[in-house]
């Protein structure tokens, strides 16, 4: 009987139950899987993790991919990391889990930015991670493991990724870290806002190429040709409107978050059920009395060219300056003949 079997009996628990001093073998449980780790007396570290071995002079490109294995070895293995030291030249992390010895070392050679693992000490003694999620697990690095599988489907939604994630790596993310994932990726695969601007005189063109009877309009400033409106209403919900909708028209507003900011104007119908029926949005700089009235005006000349019999409408909103004078102005001619 060696001192390993005493310590068994002396402290009964589960880390004994994972260690196999013979052969220097132990797992890390983690999610019913046993990844496991076998550490020779070179310190060489066999990980199961794409075939790759992390082994002591090993070297990676830079620093960032150097971080990058170090950090799908812990997510693989079920132990999160804790940098100590991170600068231009070294790179030193333990295992997050106190007591635990777990260490690694990189450094930069000198004169080229490739890092190489300088050690790696030995094993664990924590049983791994037991809680959902992963400190390793960033936006980031979420985003790296499904570029692939967005750029095949961009449609793929948060929960499939979530569900990926956990059938590849073992974690569980939460919600918003995979949302967060995926708008990282769609964002470079969309391109930057500036070009999306850019592109709105031939997407409104489209609009009415593909949609015939659609009004797709975009106006710049006079001053700087800098986007100033933008007006949409497709064909479907002009007809959808006149012809099975109340004589209702609901207008409101919502203010964007995305990096240009702007409010999102909108008129909204109701259907036979009393369920919302989308006429018509626009887009402008910011909500002024000017730009109701500029909406206002947009409307009644959409709903103009497209009923001879227009009936009496009635509008919904909270009477901000601009509507009311927008209704106004517009009723003299019809179709807005009262406002509520
Ligand atoms: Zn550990």
């Amino acid at each position: 009987m060696n001192e390993n079997d005493i310590s068994v009996d002396q402290k009964p628990g589960h880390d004994e139950d994972d260690v196999d001093p013979e052969n220097q073998m132990f797992s890390l449980s983690g999610n019913n899987e046993n990844l496991e780790l076998a550490i020779d007396s070179s310190h060489e570290i066999e990980i199961d993790h794409h075939g790759e071995m992390l082994t002591v002079g090993q070297e990676f490109p830079d620093v960032r991919s150097c971080r990058r294995a170090l950090r799908d070895m812990a997510i693989a293995q079920h132990f999160e990391m804790q940098t100590i030291k991170s600068d231009k030249t070294r790179f030193t992390a333990k295992c997050s889990s106190e007591g635990c010895p777990w260490r690694v070392h990189a450094a930069k050679l000198p004169g080229v930015p490739t890092f190489t693992i300088r050690t790696i000490h030995e094993s664990h003694t924590c049983g791994g991670i037991n809680h959902l999620g992963h400190q390793q697990a960033s936006v980031q690095w979420v985003a790296t493991s499904v570029e692939q599988r967005l750029r095949e489907n961009p449609n793929c939604k948060p929960k499939e990724i979530l569900e990926e994630i956990h059938r590849v790596h073992g974690i569980t993310l939460s919600y918003k870290q995979a949302w967060r994932g995926k708008e990282r990726i769609m964002a470079t695969m969309r391109g930057s806002f500036e070009e999306g601007y850019r592109l709105l005189p031939q997407y409104c063109d489209q609009v009415k190429r593909t949609n015939p009877g659609s009004i797709a309009s975009v106006y710049g400033s006079p001053a700087d040709d800098c986007f100033q409106r933008l007006f949409v209403s497709f064909q479907a919900s002009i007809y959808g409107f006149l012809n099975a909708c109340r004589p209702l028209l609901g207008l409101d507003r919502t203010y964007l978050k995305s990096k240009y900011l702007g409010t999102l104007l909108l008129a909204t119908g109701f259907d036979g059920d009393g369920a919302l029926f989308p006429l018509a949005f626009g887009i402008v700089d910011e909500e002024s009395d000017e730009n109701w009235m500029w909406f206002l005006c947009e409307l009644h000349n959409l709903l103009e060219t497209n009923t001879e019999n227009m009936p009496r409408l009635t509008i919904l909103s909270d009477r901000q300056k601009g509507i009311v004078e927008g209704v106004e102005q517009n009723s003299s001619q019809r179709p807005f003949t009262a406002s509520a």
